[in-house]
């Protein structure tokens, strides 16, 4: 590798023969374009990556993604494609991704539903139904009927991102899937669109109508044509091969297609499980649910996970709807996880009894009488069995009957996927035999044969899943860069194909077939598999929609996808070890799609949720460095740690919009982040986007030049450290009419915040309290260091919110202290969100200097602006050689140590309205305790705090005041905050600068308070 004059290479990618557009599709492209194509046309590099990969192990990229409007805009996709020049595209549906086995993974065209058919059409309460677009997610879905107290019972882990089209195509299921079935059990009707352009509505009909139809000369009667002849035709073969289990199949439904009983033709059960390879479904109405009214949840710990499968059969005939089980590989990472705080109160160890496995065990009812008997019953036959039978590895079980903390337990469960990819060292969990399904009964011998097979070749896994259905989710850890690696993932893919069998089970009882499909012909024997191939040939003569996933058309010689497929670990492997290793927090992305999170009031990730680009996801942004990563190995340059020098500005290329270059794709979705830090704890690998943008930033701009507004962001603390000591006048220089425009034209920059007057300082001056250094506060003595707390400043709070570090000051001083007013250095978070990473070295290197002294003193310190005192916790680590050796509390957490001895002395006047505190999202995300150690203080004097869930307010930081983001900072406040702000009545607290100037400028009527101006405020 060679960084000759360290400057970032210019990445033509288009250029490349392997990343080109084919011709024939860029003519299609073009051609759907002209014909007025109702949707958005994505050919480009990025936005081709993003649909490369889904959670599965592969990597294909496809020719280009669209994006309909409306079904006529997929009908006319298809339409176009069936003349002789297009003959040859091919094409894959796509929903959320969340695919474990590549199964909307396409060398064609993806079409994704979820950017536009995302509307609930109708809802039928009294009969129990609704009618929604396909790329509706499931747990919005559910949102939207749960005022009728109904709800879509399929469930599934990745509720909050995968798609109902998504679950129908798999014909997903999950936790309780033994009382609410699998989703082909609720579909009353699918609108589906066929390859030649015909829309179709399926749903179940009479034998005598279904050969009615049968007899017409569309594409549909020869759907229910070849439906007749392999469905009631080969109805005993049928009945013999598919398994008598819950989890039946994934695939074209044979069995279910036909019901004798009824005599009833259902084509919706051959979509259901079709991966995409038949129609692109844009419609369905589904059965609903009754919300079970009462819901208890009994957690039953034991020794070892051999034993939770043991116990698993006792405890469904104990009348449960659901059994979940998690071993201790999982329980471990969680522990490790943001989420465990939530949960340990639930799941208490035992003393001197290590938790090693537990059963989740829900019962549901509509009573509560009825769900006390079979607890009672289940808790007096545990109690009995843990004191009789100390073999059967039973420890101790507790009850949980609080819908949220249910909620919350089945959330870490659900995460438990993502957790495994926390897993330490190169080798990590990966899917390719994580759903297999076999009689319960048969389920701990089945896994103890497992778990030889992995142990012989010394692999660690993790186990959770769904044992009342007899569904483990098992991901042996693989390093899939290593070539060895890929060769044992065949082995033993091949041998759990056989296992399963062996128990009279399947491999994919849960997530479908994708690469894996290779195993259906064995799996459905020749006479069978034929029957399918004939389905198929129907539907898709060509092999054209979702090609060689789960079967080949009748009559074709096409080939099915393959186990040994070009994975991710192949391009990763390009990548040098010590720069994967650099940017490892890119390259652990595993794809479980948890950043794609639709849900308003969750941190994470605002930027995806604003736009509804997945490039501006964590996941994007991840896919898009890696293989930036890639395309510099391959051009022998080293982008590992952040260029030391760089070309002086005027000799840097300007960025232009016309020449192509992946640097400005892969700089575009940087652009849009907002650093807020959500992806580094919620996502469950840590993928820490700002961190990587800060070094990609620094290479990109020692290529191109920068703009003159990060300038100003760059030297934001010393501009503001010089107007600060003329207020007064600095506002008058800075805010009038000419300079504001100046600032929006020159720098970008609307909006800026108007310095604090008096200033910080001065107030500080004015209560005589005293304004140190380090070295001077060295010269206290023991006795009078005991007494202080010293404020590290940051350039919001000290510039623009001089009020709240007086309020600290009262406070601190009415609780008997004496607050030190630390000199400012700076803090450098500005410097390393735009990737102005040499001079953020040095600032973190005066600042830990300064702190280590200071904690030489213990002397207590405290921070008044979350994501600056994170950030010197956090960020400052990987940018200096000094050891951190200081600890930065922020406000609450001083005070949560000092009032249980001192609050008598401040006396709190009771709010006039009712206060709610809605969290800044870096510390409600980094330190969730935060908003409940407010809840603590505001106790101290029985004033009652609610805390408000909320997503990001769209302020962070300076990203806010910059121009081009307007649009996307307005989307979110609306999302999220602005109905919270506006309640009348209530007095809004809010923990974050940005969040506190974002409402200022929002709202013409409200304003929020940091919670320690409120109670400096109101303190008698
Ligand atoms: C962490 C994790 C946990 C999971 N847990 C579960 C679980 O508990 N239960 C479960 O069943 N699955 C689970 N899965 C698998 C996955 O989430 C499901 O298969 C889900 O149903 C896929 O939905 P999606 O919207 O992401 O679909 P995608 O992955 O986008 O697509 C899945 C398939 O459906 C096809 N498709 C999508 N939309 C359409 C459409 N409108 N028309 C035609 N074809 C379409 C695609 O071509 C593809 O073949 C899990 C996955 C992950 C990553
Ligand atoms: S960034 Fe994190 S949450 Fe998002 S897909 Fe990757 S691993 Fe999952
Ligand atoms: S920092 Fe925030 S906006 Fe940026 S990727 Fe992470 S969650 Fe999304």
């Amino acid at each position: 590798m060679s960084n000759s004059d360290h400057v970032l290479p210019v990445f033509t990618a288009f250029e490349r023969r392997e990343t080109r557009v084919e011709t024939i599709y860029q003519n299609y492209l073009l051609a759907l374009e002209r014909a007025g194509f109702d949707g958005d046309i994505d050919g480009s590099y990025s936005g081709r990556l993003i649909a490369a990969t889904d959670n599965s192990v592969y990597q294909q990229l496809p020719q280009a993604v669209l994006y309909p409007r409306t079904t006529e805009a997929v009908q006319q996709a298809f339409s176009l494609a069936q003349q002789d020049t297009f003959r040859s595209i091919q094409f894959s549906p796509r929903g959320g991704g969340t695919g474990t086995n590549g199964q909307s993974l396409t060398a064609g065209i993806v079409i994704d539903l979820s950017r536009y058919f995302n509307q609930v059409l109708e809802i039928d309460a009294e009969a129990s139904w609704v009618r929604c677009q396909t790329g509706v997610v499931k747990d919005a879905l559910n949102d939207a009927v749960r005022s009728y107290d109904l709800f879509f019972s399929p469930d599934l882990s990745t509720s909050n991102r995968a798609t109902i089209g998504g679950m129908i195509n798999t014909d997903a299921s999950g936790q309780g899937s033994l009382v609410y079935g699998k989703t082909s059990d609720h579909i009353l009707e699918l609108k589906a669109v066929l390859l030649n352009g015909e829309c179709i509505t399926t749903a179940p009909k009479p034998l005598a109508e279904a050969e009615q139809i049968a007899a017409g000369d569309s594409l549909e009667a020869a759907i229910y044509r070849q439906a007749i002849a392999t469905c009631v035709g080969q109805r005993a073969a049928i009945d013999e091969k598919f398994p008598p289990l819950n989890r039946f199949l994934t695939g074209y439904d044979l069995k279910h297609c036909y019901d004798p009983a009824r005599e009833q033709i259902d084509i919706s059960r051959l979509l259901a499980g079709s991966e995409g390879t038949l129609a692109c479904i844009v419609e369905a109405r589904l059965n609903l649910t009754a919300i079970p009214r009462h819901k208890v949840l009994v957690n039953v710990k034991y020794s070892d996970f051999h034993a939770a499968l043991r116990n698993a059969p006792f405890l469904v005939k104990a009348r449960a709807t659901s059994v979940e089980t998690i071993d201790s590989n999982v329980l471990d990472l969680a522990r490790n996880d943001i989420i465990w705080h939530q949960v340990a109160e639930q799941l208490q160890d035992v003393p001197d009894k290590p938790m090693r496995g537990i059963n989740m065990v829900e019962f549901t009812a509509v009573d509560d009488a009825e769900i006390n008997d079979k607890v009672n019953w289940l808790t007096k036959t545990l109690d009995e069995l843990i004191q009789g039978e100390p073999e059967l590895g039973l420890i101790g079980y507790q009850i949980c009957r609080d819908a949220r903390s249910i909620q919350t337990i089945y959330a870490m469960r659900k995460k438990a996927v993502g957790l495994l990819g926390a897993t330490k060292g190169r080798r990590k969990p990966v899917a390719f035999a994580e759903d297999t399904a076999v009689p319960p009964e048969q389920l701990a011998d089945f896994i103890a044969e497992f778990r030889t097979l992995l142990d012989e070749h010394q692999l660690h896994y993790g186990m959770f899943g769904h044992v009342d259905a007899g569904v483990l989710h098992v991901r042996p850890a693989l390093d899939m860069t290593d070539p060895a690696d890929e060769v044992l993932l065949r082995k033993i893919s091949d041998r759990v194909a056989a296992l399963t069998a062996k128990y009279g089970g399947l491999m994919w009882g849960e997530h479908g077939k994708g690469y894996r499909s290779e195993y259906a012909p064995s799996f459905f024997g020749e006479a069978l598999y034929q029957e399918i191939q004939k389905i198929k040939a129907v539907f898709d003569p060509d092999n054209r929609l979702n090609p060689g996933k789960i079967c080949t058309p009748w009559g074709s010689d096409a080939q099915l996808v393959s186990v040994d497929a070009t994975k991710r670990g192949y391009f990763d492997r390009q990548i040098p070890i010590h720069v994967r290793d650099d940017y490892q927090a890119a390259m652990n992305c595993n794809g479980n799609g948890l950043c794609f999170n639709y849900a308003a009031d969750s941190a994470m990730c605002p930027s995806f949720k604003a736009t509804g680009d997945r490039r501006n996801s964590p996941k994007g942004r991840a896919t898009l460095i890696r293989e930036w990563l890639r395309l510099n190995a391959v051009q022998h340059f080293d982008p590992s740690g952040f260029p030391l020098k760089t070309r002086t500005e005027f000799l840097k290329q300007v960025p232009s919009s016309e020449q192509f270059d992946f640097n400005h794709e892969v700089k575009a979705a940087m652009d849009s982040c907002l650093a807020c830090k959500a992806c580094a704890s919620q996502c469950p690998v840590k993928v820490d986007v700002p961190s990587f943008r800060a070094k990609f930033l620094a290479w990109y701009y020692g290529l191109y030049r920068r703009p003159s507004k990060d300038y100003l962001v760059k030297n934001v603390e010393s501009l503001g450290r010089v107007m600060a000591k003329w207020p007064r006048m600095s506002n008058l220089i800075s805010h009038n009419p000419l300079s504001a425009w100046l600032t929006r034209q020159w720098f970008g920059y609307v909006d800026a915040p108007k310095l604090s007057v008096p200033s910080a300082t001065m107030r500080w001056k004015a209560h005589q309290w005293p304004q140190l250094d380090e070295s001077q506060l060295a010269q206290l003595s023991a006795d009078e260091r005991q007494k202080c707390v010293v404020v590290v400043q940051d350039p919001f709070t000290s510039f623009y919110e001089a009020d709240l570090l007086e309020a600290f000051g009262k406070i601190a001083a009415q609780l008997g202290y004496k607050p030190v007013l630390l000199a400012f250095k700076g803090n450098g978070k500005a410097q390393h969100v735009k990737g102005f990473l040499t001079e953020f070295s040095r600032t973190v290197d005066t600042v830990v200097n300064q702190l280590n002294q200071v904690a030489a003193l213990t002397i207590p310190m405290v921070g008044l602006d979350a994501s600056t005192v994170l950030c010197l916790h956090d960020e400052y680590r990987d940018y200096t050689k000094q050891p951190l050796n200081y600890r930065v509390q922020l406000v609450q957490q001083w005070l949560l140590d000092v009032l249980p001895e001192h609050a008598s002395a401040l006396a709190m006047r009771s709010p006039q309205h009712s206060l709610q505190l809605l969290s800044h999202c870096t510390e409600q995300t980094a330190m969730p305790k935060a908003a409940k150690e407010w809840q603590q203080i505001f106790n101290f004097w029985q004033i009652p705090l609610q805390l408000e869930a909320t997503g990001c307010c769209g302020m962070a930081g300076t990203f806010g005041h910059e121009i081009e983001n307007q649009q996307v900072s307005r989307t979110l406040y609306d999302m999220s905050w602005r109905t919270k702000v506006e309640k009348s009545e209530v007095i809004t607290l809010a923990t974050g600068f940005s969040c506190r100037s974002q409402v200022k400028r929002m709202s013409t009527k409200k304003r929020a308070l940091h919670p320690l101006q409120w109670l400096a405020e109101n303190c008698a």
